[in-house]
């Protein structure tokens, strides 16, 4: 049976990789900070004993290595970093910069999906597919900053996409491929009520990457639709 395993899988899209992959007959390992409280996630493992509640905050490096070692007999087929944070959202840009949520957010967005990604690499190699994603975004493009505002996220997506980029050919002789999403405008809690899509629209669209993902695709950053982001 495939396995995957989302970060940040209590809601929004992270919640959605679990119900399709689920419906897809994977077995799916739901990671969130706080498993008690993911009641979406507690019913969605009731429905589906192949789905398995694990708790997982990307910032610890203790609770991350922990599950390394219990999950050891489970060979991940697609590791999907999903977990991330959008302080701004909250904290306007004419306010003073709170550059300990600015750090947290590096902590989350950046640093964090290196810190799964690297512990679960022994997991990945003994899979069949061999899949790291990381869920960046556009705003993480440089080349695509037309307005001011938003610094601590756009350069954590940005920090996100260079170290996936690196890791990517750091992994190819290893057979472990690495694809950079970006999800699309969705209606989250981060993308709120005007997105363009729903996280079903988005995580049908995002499967699809995955599905046509070949080693040659390693180290790509596309959109939901298989667009080519600039960097
Ligand atoms: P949500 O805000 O709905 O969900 C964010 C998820 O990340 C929650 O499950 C949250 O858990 C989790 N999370 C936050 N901090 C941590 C942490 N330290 N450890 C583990 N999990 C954590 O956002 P989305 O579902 O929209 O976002 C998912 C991904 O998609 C993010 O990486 C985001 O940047 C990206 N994205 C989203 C877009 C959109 O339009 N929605 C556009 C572009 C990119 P908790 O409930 O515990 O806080």
């Amino acid at each position: 049976m495939p396995t995957i395993l989302i970060t940040g899988s209590n809601r929004g899209l992270g919640l959605e990789w679990c119900r399709q992959y689920v419906q897809a007959g994977w077995r799916v390992l739901a990671t969130c900070r706080f498993p008690a409280e993911a009641k979406a996630l507690q019913q969605l493992k009731k429905e589906n004993n192949a789905l398995t509640l694990h708790r997982l905050d990307v910032t610890d490096h203790d609770q991350i290595h922990t599950l390394a070692k219990e999950l050891a007999d489970h060979p991940i087929d697609l590791l999907i970093n999903n977990a991330g944070v959008y302080f701004e959202k909250y904290v306007r840009p004419d306010q003073t910069t709170d550059y300990g949520a600015w750090a947290h957010t590096f902590s989350v967005n950046s640093i964090g999906a290196m810190r799964v990604s690297r512990a679960f690499l022994d997991h990945l190699r003994r899979s069949q597919k061999r899949l790291i994603v990381a869920i960046t975004s556009h705003m993480g493009s440089i080349a695509e900053i037309e307005n001011p505002g938003s610094y601590f996220y756009r350069s954590s997506k940005a920090a996100l996409n260079a170290a996936m980029k690196g890791f990517s050919l750091e992994l190819k002789p290893l057979q472990i491929g690495v694809l950079l999403l970006h999800p699309g405008w969705v209606r989250t809690q981060m993308g709120g009520p005007d997105g363009l899509l729903s996280p079903q629209e988005s995580v049908e669209n995002m499967r699809n990457r995955v599905d046509t993902f070949t080693l040659a695709d390693s180290g790509r950053f596309l959109r939901y639709d298989g667009h080519e982001i600039p960097w």
